[in-house]
């Protein structure tokens, strides 16, 4: 990437006037996955960028707590079928553990957004609907039914039925908020009059929750309401004749607001399984992916990317090309995804080879220190060790996975007289100095054109005589990470096996 472009989180900051208020928003209906990051993480960096030019900026979550659930999911009981059409909010926790279904979904991805070391303002929908923050936006838009009527069906082209309301009340029989129609609208009590499908009648008092906007006129009153001057969202949203084309129309005709700026992002595709979604079982949780690999790397994943373009998420190989990418990292997109947190100094991919060496902390200590690295910072070491372990059993391809041989492997009796004299003048190599990874790796291919052998047959001989395979880790770090009495023992063993 040239590093001269503009980021495009500075140009959107640059085009700012005045205080800026960004807003995010995810209905909680279900896990909150990778694909669902790219919301928070987009509008942080707008937000980080923004300050940076010295302007005021807000970042807020809206949480999409009062909205229904619009089906029995694969991941629900199918008992759950009786909460079809009620608020999020006020259906119980499908796990039992938290005090609503909305709060299930919200409390991990709260604790994942201050892993990602983004820290916004949080609204809930419901709350925000129950204590009256919607009532004048509800009135005008009941009063104005006609005109958000005629600029829904002109924008999106689609023809609304005669009882079509912009508001829908919560029908007090069934609790349901999508199955009532509205019968008379009375202003002086901010209440409505309706008759729900269920066969019940009733009244209806928006001031206090007892109901809630469409979706399209939910969004453009948000804007207002909480004063959004940017908004990242799903590209789906900005589709020609999409919410964010007759939002724009209702917030400046109904609402007298003008609409915030669009910032539209694509989607992230798990590499070979296509979008993710979480009601498809297709997803990686945001809380999974950070057990798995670094926070930071996966801001820059994102950050480093322009919004509208899709991202293929590889969260095997892929991603252990990314933190390299990170680690060696400048510019702009990588300063705007660091996090505060310290980091380690070990690297990722270093990790994934020692970890697989030692057995347990003390003795990855132990190879760290071998291999040159730094171990003071024992949380930090930890939190990478951590995460290389979870991404090595959850995501790493086959290949990287190794496991040094207790005892001399059964495929060494392949090896052939080259391989063996090679070894011979390894182990030599390993006792004159353990310490210098580059120094052994060229030695390799010194001691291969010595032997008039190819280096790639002197690395299969290394990786046979210690992992039982043909292929390993990058020799010179791989072999001092190693207890050096260890290799040249074996390698002497290796070389005199079946002599
Ligand atoms: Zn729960
Ligand atoms: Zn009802």
């Amino acid at each position: 990437m040239e590093e001269t472009r503009i980021h495009w989180a500075d140009v959107i900051a640059r085009a700012t006037e005045g205080l800026q208020v960004i807003a995010t928003g995810i209905t909680p209906s279900g896990n909150i996955h990778v694909g669902n990051m790219r919301e928070v993480v987009t509008a942080d960096a707008i937000f980080r960028a923004i300050k940076d030019v010295g302007k005021a900026a807000r970042l807020i979550y809206v949480a999409d707590s009062y909205d229904p659930l619009r089906t029995v999911y694969p991941f629900l009981p199918t008992s759950y079928k009786e909460y079809v059409g009620m608020p999020l909010s006020e259906i119980p926790d499908p796990f039992g553990c938290c005090s609503s279904y909305a709060e299930h979904y919200l409390k991990p991805f709260s604790e994942s957004l201050s892993q990602l070391d983004i820290h916004l303002e949080v609204y809930h929908a419901d709350q925000m609907y129950k204590s009256g923050q919607y009532t004048d936006a509800i009135k005008v838009a009941l009063e104005q039914r006609d005109a958000i009527a005629e600029i829904i069906e002109t924008v999106s082209k689609r023809k609304l039925p005669s009882w079509w309301s912009p508001f829908n009340p919560l029908c007090e029989q069934c609790k349901r908020i999508s199955a009532a129609h509205i019968v008379e609208h009375m202003a002086a009590r901010n209440s409505v009059k309706y008759i729900c499908q269920c066969g019940a009648e009733g009244v209806a008092d928006y001031s206090i929750g007892q109901g809630k906007l469409a979706w399209r006129i939910d969004w453009p009153a948000r804007w207002k309401i909480l004063g959004v001057t940017i908004e990242p969202f799903g590209k789906d949203h900005a589709v020609s004749g999409g919410s964010y084309d007759t939002g724009q129309r209702i917030s400046r005709e109904v609402y007298g607001y003008a609409p915030p700026t669009p910032v539209p992002y694509g989607h992230i595709h798990l590499k070979g399984r296509g979008k993710m979604s979480s009601s498809k079982g297709v997803t990686i949780t945001i809380s999974e992916m950070l057990e798995s690999a670094p926070a930071d790397v996966l801001r820059y994943m994102i950050i480093k990317t322009k919004p509208e373009k899709l991202i293929d998420f590889d969260p095997g190989l892929g991603l252990l090309t990314l933190v390299d990418e990170f680690d060696h990292g400048s510019g702009r997109a990588f300063e705007l995804s660091r996090i505060s947190e310290q980091g380690c100094d070990v690297p990722f991919k270093h990790m994934v080879t020692a970890i697989q060496i030692a057995s347990n902390c003390d003795e990855l200590i132990q190879v760290l220190k071998r291999s040159g690295y730094e171990t003071t910072d024992v949380r930090a070491l930890k939190k990478r060790a951590y995460n290389v372990r979870n991404w090595l059993d959850r995501f790493a391809p086959e290949f990287v996975k190794f496991k040094v041989q207790p005892s001399l492997p059964v495929q060494v009796k392949t090896l052939n007289n080259g391989q063996r004299k090679a070894l011979a003048k390894l182990a030599i190599a390993v006792e004159t100095d353990s310490n210098d990874p580059e120094w052994l790796h060229n030695e390799v291919y010194t001691i291969s054109e010595e032997e008039g052998i190819d280096s790639k047959d002197t690395f299969k001989a290394i990786y046979i005589s210690l992992l039982a395979k043909t292929s390993g880790p990058r020799a010179g770090w791989f072999l001092t990470s190693l207890n050096p009495e260890f290799v040249i023992a074996r390698f002497k063993e290796a070389a005199m096996d079946g002599l």
